[in-house]
């Protein structure tokens, strides 16, 4: 059982027209972002590789995206009361930013040791900060008390079906790109963008295989794909720290189920082979979970030979020292 159970009478699961929704939801609001080829990259796989560039999205990864559209589709007597997220990482920025730009007021429950920079940068975007201790207190708790409290409507990282709509449009604007994909890989923590880019890939490529990366420390995706229902992990412990979600989510869960052939792992050392090539052989800094497809294909560990493959970078938020530390190994 998983800790959002007993609200399966309000699941909506979202399809390929919430994808087209969100696509016109943000529409100027977020990036068009790059899709960038390497030759080297290519040779490396024996493939034509195709990357999303989610790194040099708005607040640095596809967060963006998915926050967007799920205030944008909001209510506007809902909007007023304001939105709500707990996160320590990239989804509380995507919020944040994403409510200031529709003026909707925003608060973000975060953990009293979350790092200074990411707090201030929370409070930068005019989001109200509280504090909890995630040692004691329950953050989904404080935050339903909050949301209670304001009439205001929480939108959790990945299980909720206008946030995985907006995951989606990153391969939607992708696959337009390139054509027709073999594959498509994807980056996944609690599932919300593997769902979302599956319901595009499958919805324009019908023949397109799409497969899930998770560290090989947090393989609850893998686990749940193979056994049939959401299996739940304790903390994983990993670099990818945008794929540490202990269980996908409900709303994105029968998507997997229904549209992704399957999910593989990497360890950490394969994800800082792969940002150290992404910073000497194309020039751009990928963080540790952005990594987690790219690391995937450049080890063999999903066949690609002579395949057309599109591969999300799903963000590029890592702290500059951490990011020197770990790519020259010091
Ligand atoms: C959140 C995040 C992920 C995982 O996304 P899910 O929708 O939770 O699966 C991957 N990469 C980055 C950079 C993220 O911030």
């Amino acid at each position: 059982m998983n800790d959002s159970g007993g609200q399966s009478q309000s699941l909506r699961i979202p399809t390929f027209d919430d994808v087209l929704a969100a696509r016109a939801r943000i529409a100027g609001q977020a990036h068009r972002t790059p899709v960038l080829t390497s030759r080297t990259a290519d040779a490396r796989a024996g493939a034509t590789l195709f990357f999303k560039a989610e790194n040099l999205q708005r607040v640095g990864a596809f967060k963006f995206r998915g926050a967007y559209n799920a205030i944008a589709a909001l209510a506007p007597e809902a909007s007023r009361n304001g939105v709500v997220a707990f996160s320590s990482g990239n989804h509380a920025q995507a919020i944040a930013y994403a409510a200031q730009l529709q003026g909707v007021p925003a608060t973000i429950v975060m953990p009293q040791d979350a790092p200074a920079m990411k707090m201030a940068a929370t409070s930068g975007y005019g989001a109200e900060i509280i504090l909890y201790d995630r040692y004691t207190e329950d953050r989904q708790a404080i935050s339903d008390r909050i949301a209670r409290e304001r009439g205001a409507a929480l939108i959790p990282p990945y299980d909720h079906p206008d946030v995985i709509a907006g995951q989606g449009t990153a391969a939607l604007e992708l696959i337009e790109e390139t054509g027709a994909l073999d594959l498509l890989v994807v980056p996944l923590g609690g599932g919300g963008l593997l769902a979302g880019s599956a319901l595009a890939a499958r919805a324009l490529s019908s023949g397109c295989t799409v497969i899930g990366v998770e560290p090989e420390a947090g393989n609850d995706g893998q686990q749940s794909l193979r056994k049939g229902e959401i299996v739940t992990i304790p903390v994983p412990r990993s670099i990818a720290d945008g794929a540490l979600p202990t269980h996908v989510g409900n709303h994105n869960f029968p998507i997997l189920q229904d549209k992704v052939a399957d999910i593989v792992t990497v360890t950490d050392a394969q994800l800082v082979e792969t940002m150290r090539f992404f910073a000497e052989r194309m020039k751009i800094i990928v963080e540790p979970t952005g990594c987690l497809a790219a690391a995937a294909v450049f080890n063999g560990i999903i066949p690609c030979n002579g395949k057309r493959v599109g591969i999300v970078l799903s963000g590029g938020n890592v702290d500059i020292a951490a990011f020197a530390a770990m790519v020259t190994g010091t």
